[in-house]
């Protein structure tokens, strides 16, 4: 495939960052030792500038390129999760019970290949701003990056990610113009009734009953509330409540998940979850309470945007190895923040057959960082292209 040969020339050093990243998986916001080691190669490879502690332990490295242009944002996500590692390979996590299960050690390691790149050749105009950033499992990281107000002080006009895709076929691309990922809402429900002894049901205030009652009728916002052809998920996945055979509980609890990429099918959900809620309250004789937690909105890609680094991915990959328009996954991502922020494009790199993601024996396949490295590269190199300068400069 003809990933950029100064690029292929540095396979082994990506290789060598990927697996140390992934001994030192870290979570949330707090990712210090990546940070740190992010920190450490940028500064080696000679960028311009590296902004550290935005968002805790995010960083902003800038690369100026020949003249003036704009700033173009690449993203790489750096965080890990908090599950036990079993590939048991040599270079498996060193931290207990967290892991680099999904690809993030290889996207932070593909965004440092492009900046090694970009920082010796600066074939380009304008700026790039190399944006790594933590807590994209948990918390927005993105979301507080934007909110620390990383667009306008980098002065960024568009954004870019990739994320690797686990049994698509290895170093091919796929994105769609449009929304890409799934809004993904939380929702916990208490239900406070009165128990008793089992035998004496009409002593209670049964808060089981009322939590079946309520799980049935949620699916019914699904089934019953909405325009069959809008997409929407609504999942009931925790009923917790009782204890023993013979004893009716006080409370209950049911959570769940709500996937959507439309704010009115969103609101829709929010106002008949509430009313089933109170209506059921009402009908079993016990108190409710639904704490529903907007979460990361749709991932929505510029349709512009995304044929251009449709464009570049086939460069990089070859006619015929990028699906430009393969649809959208019911799946979450909190670079829609920065979607909302910016036009840009978030597109997906095959890895090829391996376990699936936030899967204990998921490894990101090494082979494909230097494609994944290339494509930000060539981005940059074709969004903001050296002639377009002289040529401003002339007039
Ligand atoms: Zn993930
Ligand atoms: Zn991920």
């Amino acid at each position: 495939m003809p990933i950029i040969n100064r690029i292929a020339d540095y396979a082994e050093d990506m290789t060598s960052w990927r697996r140390h990243l992934h001994t030192i998986p870290e979570l949330g916001l707090d990712c210090p030792q990546t940070a740190a080691f992010v920190a450490e190669r940028l500064r080696e490879f000679g960028v311009d500038e590296v902004h550290e502690s935005i968002a805790r332990t995010g960083l902003v490295a800038i690369i100026n390129g020949q003249g003036e242009g704009p700033t173009i944002g690449l993203r790489a996500d750096m965080d890990a999760l908090p599950m036990q590692e079993t590939t048991g390979l040599d270079y498996a996590s060193g931290h207990h019970g967290r892991m680099h299960a999904c690809g993030h050690d290889g996207h932070t390691t593909m965004l440092l290949g492009a900046a090694r790149y970009l920082a010796e050749t600066r074939r380009f105009a304008g700026r790039v701003a190399l944006i790594f950033q933590p807590a994209e499992e948990i918390i927005g990281g993105a979301r507080v990056m934007v909110e620390e107000g990383i667009m306008e002080r980098f002065g960024i006009s568009e954004v870019y990610a990739l994320h690797n895709a686990p049994g698509f076929d290895e170093g091919a691309f796929y994105t769609n113009p449009g929304p890409i990922m799934a809004a993904v809402d939380t929702f916990h429900i208490h239900i406070k009734g009165l128990g008793g002894h089992g035998a004496m049901p009409h002593d209670t205030r049964d808060p089981v009953m009322a939590a079946c009652g309520m799980a049935q009728a949620i699916q019914t916002i699904v089934s019953r509330n909405h325009y069959a052809l809008d997409d929407l998920v609504v999942s009931v996945t925790q009923i917790h409540t009782g204890s023993a055979d013979n004893v009716i509980p006080d409370t209950a609890y049911i959570n769940g998940t709500v996937r959507t990429f439309d704010k009115g099918v969103q609101a829709m959900v929010i106002r008949r979850m509430q009313a089933i809620v109170d209506g059921h309250a009402a009908s079993f004789d016990v108190e409710a309470e639904l704490n529903y937690e907007v979460g990361y909105p749709a991932t929505v890609n510029d349709p512009d945007k995304t044929a251009f680094a449709a464009g570049v991915a086939r460069e990089v990959a070859g006619d015929g190895r990028v699906l430009a328009e393969a649809g959208r996954e019911m799946g979450a991502e909190d670079f829609s923040y920065m979607l909302e922020a910016r036009p840009g494009a978030y597109l997906f790199l095959g890895q090829g057959d391996s376990a699936g993601l936030h899967h204990p024996d998921y490894d990101f396949n090494d082979e494909v960082a230097p494609v994944g490295a290339s494509f930000f590269a060539r981005l940059v190199e074709k969004a903001q292209p050296l002639h377009e300068v002289s040529g401003m400069e002339q007039a």
